[in-house]
């Protein structure tokens, strides 16, 4: 469908307003879509214009009111679990279940030769999916931190050209209270990466994240957290990261990941949080399936609460949201597929943004990239490389209805082979 020609045109266009430079165009229907034509020069936007102008006799395909998207970005990932589920299912479903099972079966397998293939695993159904951007948490307690952190290296470097990747180490935060924590930070400086952990609610906490806080300012690293994944009322991690990042007066980017106990905190707690969370400039990515998947799961129990944070709430406070993947067919949970817009859809299903849809698809485009330092990724604009995503849907509702499978990914606006891996990849890996 699309030409392999140097210049030309994909004509109406149906692009959210929000995913173009602001001010320049003017919405169209009531979901804030607005049609153009693109031109596609030497792989970048040359122009973008409204559709109600005349073109030059340059190859122009007409799209139709096709939705076109920015590729997507998935700012929190755990590439090192995926796929693991045929040998390491989570036989209740819970969370702690899930935590044991992980750690079990990194204990048990997780060297090169099976870090490897997954991960790259992970990568390829991502790019097929249109993702152009990748951050993932990597589980780094001791020997594990080289092992992976060298097979993430290799595979940041192989597919430098397909796929930015960032890592960030996760342990708990009491880690870094000691001598392999302090190394720890000085390896993820030494390879770029980014300084995390799990904080948990215990009587060390402050003193933990004062401990965070000094190496990542004496490294100069930015920061991402696993903070209140549960449903307890007096988990507040958020609050105690937000505190801890003023009172250290730290500049660096933040970033908290799930925060789902926010959700079923009092009014006046969530304000409170809210307000320290927007004072730090911190930024939330929740991950809607990951948490529909472990939160409110109790064995012969129904469950209720839905286990995302408070999205609509912090957003309003013009504080970052974006929602991620998360785990992908892994004890922490059982599906997926590293599809970005599957990720997309179940968010706005499960937390309402369809009412407005308003500029709700920023959420997996252009915020995780302005999290990840990526600039120039995550929108639609004259001079940015053409990677596009071309949708056979010319509204949110049909787009959100179909899995989208049949999606144009063009990249340095070139169509790319869209086939997923077989999962008979995994097979060798799986047969223990
Ligand atoms: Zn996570």
């Amino acid at each position: 469908m699309i030409p392999k020609v140097p210049s030309y045109w994909l004509t109406n266009a149906h692009v959210p307003i929000c995913s173009l430079a602001p001010n320049s165009f003017s919405s169209q229907t009531p979901e804030e879509l607005c049609l153009v034509n693109i031109k596609i020069e030497q792989g970048t936007i040359g122009q973008i214009l409204p559709n109600s102008v005349s073109l030059d006799d340059d190859i122009a395909i007409n799209l139709q009111k096709s939705i076109v998207l920015p590729c997507f970005i998935d700012v929190h990932t755990h590439l090192d679990k995926g796929h693991i589920w045929q040998r390491s299912p989570n036989c209740d479903g819970t969370f702690a279940t899930a935590l044991a099972t992980a750690i079990d079966d990194g204990q048990k397998y997780w060297q090169p030769e099976d870090l490897y293939p997954r991960m790259e695993f992970g990568l390829k159904c991502s790019y097929a999916h249109g993702t152009k951007a990748i951050r993932t948490h990597l589980d780094c307690f001791d020997r594990q931190a080289d092992i992976s952190l060298e097979v993430w290296q290799t595979l940041r470097s192989q597919w430098i050209n397909k796929i930015t990747l960032q890592a960030v180490s996760l342990v708990s935060l009491d880690y870094y209270q000691t001598d392999a924590g302090v190394a720890l930070a000085d390896k993820i400086a030494d390879i770029g990466g980014i300084l995390g952990g799990v904080a948990y609610m215990n009587p060390e906490l402050d003193a933990q994240l004062d401990t965070v806080f000094k190496l990542a300012t004496a490294r100069n690293l930015e920061l991402d957290f696993h903070a209140d994944e549960n449903g307890d009322p007096n988990s507040i991690c958020l609050q105690k990261i937000a505190e801890t990042a003023i009172r250290h007066q730290f500049t660096g980017k933040i970033t908290c990941g799930h925060c789902c106990s926010l959700a079923v905190q009092s009014a006046e707690v969530v304000k409170q949080t809210i307000d320290l969370v927007r004072q730090a400039k911190i930024a939330i990515v929740s991950l809607p399936m990951c948490n529909l998947y472990l939160q409110d799961r109790q064995a012969n129990t129904t469950p209720y609460w839905r286990g995302v944070t408070k999205v609509k709430e912090l957003k309003q406070h013009n504080i970052p949201v974006a929602f991620a993947s998360d785990n992908c067919r892994d004890p922490f949970y059982g599906f997926g597929d590293h599809d970005v817009l599957e990720v997309f859809t179940q968010a706005v299903r499960i937390a309402h943004l369809d009412t407005p849809y308003s500029n709700w698809i920023n959420s997996v485009t252009q915020t995780p990239a302005d999290l990840m330092g990526l600039s120039t990724a995550g929108r639609i604009a004259v001079g940015l490389p053409a990677d596009l995503i071309i949708f056979k849907a010319r509204y949110f509702s049909e787009l959100l209805s179909r899995p989208q499978s049949d999606r144009l990914v063009l990249r340095g606006g070139k169509e790319i082979d869209t086939t997923l891996p077989d999962y008979s990849e995994l097979d060798n890996l799986m047969i223990k």
